[in-house]
């Protein structure tokens, strides 16, 4: 099987991941068609359906009926974003491999640059938003902190201001596959993975309908994911913390004693109470970061598929 995927003539995949999106699929596969028309070039869409609740596959399914160039993975329930781009950039079958939302906030009218760029030698070609229309203030805040606050705790370099939507090579794609952690954080890993890289600048569109399937607590985990993944600092912080408090609690010792022999004893309720107060706050951020790291590598540990797919048009997908 692997051996006739390889020879296959498809020159770009589109993934898209589809949650809810029955407002959007058919106008975003209408635009993606026209531009694979005009580009002239043998394509595929792979819609990767993340257990929607809405007619988003059967629709799917309908698109599939018409076009022969429309592959689908159904998954048995919602698996998350990053698993769901994950499952389609491994089942792809282009040579090259474009990631963009089905929501239409990643317009498919850049594909045509993004192609070009990458046939100048780029095995990675991102979107960087020049702008995000239709997003909430707190939305763009918090994006904008997290990006610059990651950057600086990891050691490889993650672009800023850019999310999945890009083109990938093949030889990237083949990386990916052998890298089996469960809590994906796929900018960081095809940072990781290196290569050339480069960016084609666009204004980020608003959501063609509907609204955004992320919630803060979801936006808190990924954040969490592409720290954890990518950075050991706070488990450092941890440490650094344990060591300065320790110096200062030492200090206060010696004062402590010094005090009883020499001074009042029956003050010092205050100092208690802060030192008691902010040691046990530093120990629990310790294990509390101990924690996030551990769940992690019993997730990793316990070796469960990262999906589960129900119904494919795709001979043997993966996963
Ligand atoms: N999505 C998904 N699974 C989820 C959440 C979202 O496949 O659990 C898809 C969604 O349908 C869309 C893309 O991921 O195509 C980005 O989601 P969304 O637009 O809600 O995120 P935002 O743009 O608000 O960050
Ligand atoms: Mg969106």
């Amino acid at each position: 099987m692997a051996e006739t995927k390889n020879q296959s003539s498809v020159l770009l995949s589109v993934v898209v991941p589809i949650y809810n999106e029955e407002m959007n699929i058919r106008k975003l596969y209408q635009r993606i068609v026209d531009v694979m028309q005009q580009m002239g070039i043998a394509y595929e869409i792979v819609f990767v359906n993340d257990g929607s609740r809405d007619a988003s596959m059967a629709m799917i399914l309908g698109l599939a009926d018409e076009n022969k160039s429309v592959k689908y993975i159904d998954f048995s329930r919602n698996f998350g974003h990053q698993i769901a781009i994950t499952a389609g950039i491994e089942n792809a079958i282009g040579e090259r491999i474009i990631i963009m939302d089905g929501d239409g906030q990643d317009p498919p009218e850049l594909i045509p640059a993004l192609y070009e760029k990458s046939l100048e030698g780029f095995e990675v070609v991102y979107a960087k938003r020049k702008s995000r229309s239709g997003e909430t203030l707190m939305k763009k805040i918090t994006a904008k902190l997290f990006y610059r606050l990651l950057a600086k705790m990891t050691s490889v370099e993650i672009p800023i201001d850019t999310g999945d939507f890009r083109l990938i090579h093949r030889k990237v794609q083949r990386v990916l596959k052998l890298m089996p952690e469960r809590d994906k954080y796929l900018r960081g890993q095809i940072a990781w993975i290196g290569f050339n890289h480069v960016a084609v600048e666009y204004d980020r569109e608003e959501r063609m309908g509907g609204e955004t399937k992320f919630s803060y607590s979801k936006m808190m985990k990924f954040a969490m994911d592409g720290i954890v993944s990518f950075s050991n600092w706070p488990l450092k912080l941890a440490t650094m913390m344990g060591f300065l408090v320790s110096i200062v609690a030492f200090l206060m010792i010696l004062y402590s004693i010094y005090q009883k022999f020499f001074g009042y004893t029956i003050q010092g309720w205050t100092s208690l109470q802060i030192s008691i107060l902010f040691l046990g706050g530093v120990q629990l951020v310790g294990i509390g970061m101990l924690g996030e790291y551990l769940g992690r590598v019993s997730e990793n540990v316990k070796n469960r598929p990262t999906y589960i797919i129900r119904e494919s048009n795709i001979e043997d997908p993966l996963g």
